[in-house]
């Protein structure tokens, strides 16, 4: 997969401050809006194959137990396939599932010629090793990106997929007209399917952006986070960035999705970001909400990494 050399803007209006009122200075990048425009960009490829008599992409969805929130997640997975004409099935295995049996599972979805993308969703229960699983999945069926042949790959600059979250994060740059080249980009993270993915795409030549990757012992946090163009939070802390960590003008992506109280929802609780959004929004140029930002250019991501699976 290319990224687009020219980038079409999707900003959304300026939202209001949800606390004072005040015009914030940041524009929202609008991750539904450009998730979206990716989807109907897959769907015209997709029905370009119907049309030439090839079968329609696959995707299988492996879940293990019944934990609401990764129910949710595989939900909107599906959902967002049907809207781009890749098949998708759910296949639910009960919590008690062992090893072995995953595995064979793996098996039989690596050895079908009509599954072209296999997606487990994470994390598995604890008697199950995730890497083993990992590991078990086809290298060209891993529409994750998480197998370590692929991980190698995306290290040396080689084609092949790209791990969804981090290729999503650099479309919503790109294509909100952001300039990454040569910009100063701090990074708050160094999970395996964010932080570390995300640093080594935009460090490849052609994206060409200076990064730095902070982590729990990073010392001087602000004082890095304070020189920074492009921020990106992969932590997993609701409104851990503040507006005296960043710089006026500072762009900002917020990829972190925490569910904090909220007793006026009826699911008594609302999902917020790494970012105090208040507060940051007054200082940045452009900022993402949570929800809307990251989430959905995830799933469209890896649905583009389903189709090239079955080009
Ligand atoms: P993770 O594996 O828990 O990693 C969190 C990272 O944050 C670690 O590297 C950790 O440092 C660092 N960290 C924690 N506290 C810190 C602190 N006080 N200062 C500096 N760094 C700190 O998390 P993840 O899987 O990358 O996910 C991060 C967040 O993104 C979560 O909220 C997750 O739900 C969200 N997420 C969203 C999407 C999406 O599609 N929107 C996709 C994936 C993840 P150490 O390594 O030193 O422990």
């Amino acid at each position: 997969m290319e990224y687009i050399s020219h980038p079409r803007i999707v900003l959304s209006q300026r939202f209001p401050n949800s606390v004072t009122g005040d015009d914030p200075l940041a524009q929202i990048i609008d991750g539904r809006a450009i998730a979206a425009d990716i989807r109907k960009e897959i769907k015209t490829e997709v029905d370009a194959r119907l049309a030439e008599g090839k079968r329609a992409p696959y995707l299988a969805v492996v879940l293990v137990g019944d934990d609401p929130a990764s129910a949710a997640y595989v939900r909107g997975k599906h959902k967002a396939a049907a809207e781009t004409g890749i098949e998708s099935d759910n296949l639910a295995y009960p919590a008690t599932i062992s090893e072995d049996e995953l595995l064979g599972v793996i098996a039989r979805l690596n050895d079908d010629p009509a599954v072209d993308g296999i997606l487990v969703q994470l994390p598995l229960p604890d008697h199950i090793d995730d890497q083993k699983v990992i590991n078990a999945v086809d290298p060209e069926k891993d529409v994750d990106c998480f197998h370590p042949l692929n991980v190698g790959r995306l290290m040396l600059g080689l084609s092949g997929f790209k791990p969804a979250t981090p290729a999503g994060i650099v479309e919503l740059l790109l294509r909100s007209g952001i300039e990454i080249s040569g910009k100063n980009t701090v990074i708050i993270g160094r999970s395996n399917i964010v932080g570390k993915p995300l640093a080594i795409l935009l460090l490849q030549k052609g994206t060409d952006a200076t990064v730095t990757v902070c982590h729990s012992r990073t010392r001087n946090l602000p004082e890095i986070t304070r020189q920074a163009d492009i921020i990106v939070t992969a932590i997993g802390r609701a409104g851990f960035l503040t507006a005296d960590m960043v710089k006026e003008g500072v762009v900002v992506i917020d990829v972190g999705m925490n569910r904090v109280e909220d007793a006026s929802r009826e699911s008594g609780y609302r999902l917020v970001g790494d970012v105090d959004f208040d507060g940051v929004s007054k200082k940045a140029s452009l900022i993402t909400p949570v929800p809307g930002g990251v989430g959905p250019m995830t799933i469209a991501l890896m649905l583009r990494n389903t189709l090239d699976a079955a080009q």
